[in-house]
């Protein structure tokens, strides 16, 4: 059985339902992440065509970078997604899921690793550690 999933921007101008496994969260310190949620952003992920939206009226989309766009909600400022030109995968902050997240962060991006270098991770959909990042120090 397929497990479904459901979230929400703050004000209920954006909800979604993902019906397919999420990824474990990933807590990503780069500079984008932490401008666009105020902090860290934490995201698990899903196959695109396993989410579904079912209030889209808020959601806009900012192309944050030359690979991404983010999508958030106009009205109340949730920072909800992030997607990669391009990927089959879309990122969705974890904490905008409804009841507990249940997808732990289980690794995180350092915030001296270049927004290329930690998205390109993203994409890939590798774990990495500090530890393991090309040129992290
Ligand atoms: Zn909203
Ligand atoms: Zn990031």
């Amino acid at each position: 059985m397929t497990a479904v999933h459901t979230g929400s921007c703050l004000c209920g101008a954006v909800r979604y339902e993902v019906r397919g496994l999420l990824r474990d969260s990933i807590a990503c310190h780069c500079s984008q992440c932490r401008k666009t949620s105020g902090h860290y952003w934490s995201a698990t992920q899903a196959k695109t065509a396993d989410l579904h939206l079912l209030e889209g009226r808020g959601l806009r989309w900012f192309r944050s970078s030359g690979i991404a766009q983010r999508g958030f909600c106009q009205h109340c400022g949730s920072s909800l997604f992030w997607r990669p030109d391009g990927a089959d995968t879309t990122s969705i902050g974890s904490g905008t899921l409804d009841g507990p997240s249940g997808p732990c962060a289980t690794s995180t991006l350092p915030t001296k690793a270049t927004t290329s270098i930690s998205h390109r991770l993203w994409r890939s959909g590798r774990r990495a550690g500090p530890a393991s990042l090309p040129g992290g120090s």
